[in-house]
């Protein structure tokens, strides 16, 4: 495919609070942030002008994802298979699961994520995708078997990449899928040629949420369907500005070992689809679902062949490992949030 530059990202119109929430250099990774003094940002007519010290730190932040992920995703294929995202699970679903429940559970979350965007296995406009964030290619191959259709993925690390294309060919799936090393905020794709942009656990890797929301825009072809299931923080209330200071902290200290910038919530999501005019913008909140998945993730981590295959992985897995509690503290404070948001551009 021809690769054309992603258009320059302007900004769009947001109240201010949102705005810094969005787009300032506090999104960048809390352990690679330079000196405040260099974090400035300068606002004019209404663009966010991000320093060359912010933009350093992007860098950064990209090849800490790839490497975060070049060591892990072995690690995770080898415990969990090649679905690196929550499961969803009825509310009321026992948390001892056996391993295939969990599967299935991971199935079902992109299954019940198509059927929330309105794409039907009986729909068959869907020909072709693309896989943005598609960390080893189980949601490409799962969407090529279920409705023929052709597949792009796209992940920071190579390793992926490489595992993601060898799945591929050992399902006799690689005249459908391919995948690729590229960056979701600047995509090697012509704009408008995808019926479904698919971003299934990458948006909060993002660290200019702007950006990545019109870049999966550009490439959806008119009347194409767009699903973003990430991690949110929650919606603030009327009024706030910002998080507790508490609540902050441990979002800190979860982006640091998963290498995140900063979170921002499903209704700025909703706000950056509105102010670009999108059509059936939808969103919901899914956090109760996916309860049970980061117990029974730290349950398989403590089992003999978890704990092995953890120190075999190395420090990045370990810290992974033991910042899973916090994400399952996120939940029951209610600071994070399992957000799906979709929306078809228009004709
Ligand atoms: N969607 C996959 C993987 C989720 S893990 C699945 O559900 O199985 C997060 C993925 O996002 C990784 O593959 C990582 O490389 C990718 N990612 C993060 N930031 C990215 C960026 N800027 N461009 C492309 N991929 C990115």
């Amino acid at each position: 495919m021809k690769a054309t530059l992603a258009p320059p990202s302007s900004l769009i119109s947001l109240p201010r609070h949102k705005v810094s929430s969005l787009r300032s250099p506090s999104l960048l990774l809390q352990s690679q942030r330079p000196s405040s003094a260099l974090m400035t940002t300068t606002a004019s007519r209404g663009s966010v002008a991000v320093t060359a010290a912010a933009t350093s730190s992007v860098e950064a932040l990209r090849e800490g994802i790839a490497e975060f992920y070049n060591e892990t995703s072995g690690l995770w294929e080898e415990i969990w298979g090649d679905h690196m995202h929550h499961g969803f699970y009825d509310p009321d679903s026992s948390v001892q699961l056996s391993d295939s429940g969990h599967r299935e559970a991971q199935i079902r979350m992109i299954e019940e994520s198509l059927r929330f965007a309105g794409v039907t296995e009986e729909e068959k406009k869907i020909k072709r995708v693309v896989d943005v964030g598609c960390g080893i290619g189980g949601s490409s191959r799962y969407i090529a078997s279920q409705f023929g259709a052709e597949c792009i993925g796209i992940t920071l690390s190579p390793v992926q990449a490489k595992r993601a294309n060898d799945l591929a060919t050992a399902q006799s799936l690689s005249h459908k899928v391919s995948f690729q090393v590229a960056d979701a905020l600047e995509q090697p794709f012509e704009d408008g040629i995808f019926d479904l942009v698919w971003s299934m656990e990458s948006g909060e890797h993002m660290p200019d949420k702007a950006k990545f929301v019109k870049e999966l825009v550009r490439v959806a072809a008119p009347g194409g369907r767009i699903v973003i299931v990430t991690w949110c923080h929650r919606n603030l209330s009327q009024g706030e500005e910002a998080l507790q200071p508490w609540e902050q902290n441990l979002l800190d200290r979860i982006c640091k070992t998963f290498y995140l910038p900063a979170w921002c919530s499903t209704s700025d999501h909703v706000d950056l689809l509105q102010s670009l005019s999108l059509q059936d913008i939808k969103c919901a909140d899914w956090s109760e679902n996916v309860a049970p998945f980061w117990p029974a993730v730290i349950r398989t981590a403590l089992t003999w062949k978890g704990l092995v295959s953890l120190l075999r992985s190395g420090m990045k897995s370990i810290k992974g490992a033991l910042t899973m509690p916090l994400m399952i503290e996120g939940y029951k404070k209610g600071v994070i949030k399992f957000g799906i948001i979709t929306c078809q551009k228009p004709l």
